[in-house]
This record gives C-alpha cells, sequence and structure tokens, in this order.
C-alpha cells in the first residue's frame, strides 16, 4: 500500500510498504479520509518528538476492512474514526484517571503508523463507530473537534458569555461555531490571516480582527472584558 511518511525533519516521503496485519484486538481501516493537524506540521518541522520513519496521520475515518483475533462488537464494513492516544492503562497518571498523561503514551500517528496511507490499524478499544451515513471528511474532523469540546467544558462559558479566540486556524474556527451553539453572545476572533477572518465571521463570529493593525482596542468589542478566552 502506498503510504506518506516522514522520513526525517523537513523530508516527507510516499512510499510503498506492506499492508499492515491486523494483530489481536485490532481492526484494519481502509482510510476514507484523514485530516492535516497543526501538530503534524510540528512534526514534520522536527519540533514534536515522533518515531521515525513514521506515518503521520492522528485525524482518520475509514472502513473496517479486518478483525484481528478476539475482536468483538464490529464488523467489516463498519465506518469507524478512533482515539489516536493509546494509553497504557497500568502508570500511576493512568490508574488516577488522568490517561492524557500517561507516562507510556503511544499515539496513532506520531510513534505509530497513522492514517496518512490507505490502511491503518487501530486497537479495537481505541476505534469510535460513526453512522454508516456520515460523511468521511466529517468522520476525521471527530478527533480535532472532541479537543474542542473538552476546552468548551473546561471554559464554562455561560449563556450570553463573551469569548476571545486567539487564532483563527482549524481549532480557533470550529471553537467559534461550539461557542456559538453553546449560547455565547460575543465572539471575537483573532487572526492575522484575512481569508480566515472571513471564515470566522461566515461561521458565526460576531467579530474578527487583525492582531497586526495595533492594538486591538478590546473594550467596544468586549465591554467589561471577556468572560472566557481561548488561545490558539
Ligand atoms: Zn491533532
Ligand atoms: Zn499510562
Amino acid at each position: 500500500m502506498r503510504a506518506a511518511r516522514l522520513a526525517e525533519p523537513g523530508r516527507m516521503v510516499i512510499e510503498d510498504v506492506p499492508k499492515p496485519i491486523p494483530g489481536p484486538g485490532d481492526l484494519l481501516i481502509k482510510v476514507e479520509a484523514c485530516g492535516i493537524c497543526g501538530s503534524d506540521r510540528h512534526m514534520f518541522r522536527g519540533e514534536y518528538p515522533t518515531a521515525r520513519p513514521v506515518t503521520l496521520g492522528h485525524e482518520f475515518a475509514g472502513l473496517i476492512e479486518d478483525l484481528g483475533a478476539g475482536v468483538t462488537g464490529y464488523a467489516v464494513g463498519e465506518r469507524i474514526t478512533g482515539d489516536p492516544n493509546i494509553a497504557c492503562g497500568r502508570c500511576r497518571f493512568c490508574r488516577d484517571g488522568r490517561p492524557n498523561l500517561c507516562e507510556n503514551l503511544v499515539a496513532i500517528g506520531v510513534q505509530r503508523d497513522g492514517g496518512f496511507a490507505e490502511y491503518v490499524l487501530v486497537p479495537a478499544r481505541q476505534a469510535v463507530r460513526l453512522p454508516a451515513s456520515l460523511d468521511p471528511l466529517h468522520g476525521a474532523f471527530c478527533e480535532p473537534v472532541s479537543c474542542c469540546l473538552h476546552a468548551m467544558d473546561v471554559a464554562r462559558i455561560p449563556p450570553g458569555g463573551s469569548v476571545l479566540i486567539l487564532g483563527g486556524g482549524v481549532i480557533g474556527l470550529l471553537m467559534v461555531q461550539l461557542c456559538r451553539l453553546a449560547g455565547a453572545g460575543q465572539v471575537v476572533l483573532s487572526t492575522r490571516q484575512a481569508p480566515r477572518r472571513q471564515m470566522a465571521l461566515d461561521v458565526g463570529a460576531t467579530v474578527a480582527i487583525d492582531p497586526a493593525e495595533g492594538d486591538a482596542v478590546f473594550e467596544p468589542l468586549l465591554p467589561g472584558g471577556a468572560l472566557s478566552w481561548i488561545d490558539r
């Protein structure tokens, strides 16, 4: 199969690699869509530790093509996405209910091969079944949207609350939409890129500002200041 692999910092190669064989507990997924995360750019630049070589891509959706030994509850042909972060379940942080801090964390598309390929292996316990009718492009958004939903839980935006979002990338633009869905009033997004300011307005920001135009005057936009701010 073909895979886009990070050979070393600054060098991605598309090459033929063996199609993975699902081990016990694994699902073999035929990738339909995989997002490019800002973290992928950091990994490409060598700013974030990865295995090398490694197939990047941790925001994927695809169809189950094969099941490893012992997998139950899934069937060939079902569409899934996956939580790429595989915690060990044994270290002190895992036992404390904080698997995000796992000392032995292995992430799909970081330390093991990910979704920039025709196939990816996903442990069944990391898989999340998606509706058959869901556009796989939207399925690939599950991972970044999940991160944003966690941010929403932490931010606790009150109804009508004002929010300042710094950064207009995918995450910032997702946050605009979630803030509006959560009932925020004023949602101000700050980014230097004009197309993203326009997109922010299109998806629900009440104001989009360019921080390069000098110190932004927030007082008229957010009387009394923002109740919540989100730094992307
Ligand atoms: Zn990511
Ligand atoms: Zn752990």
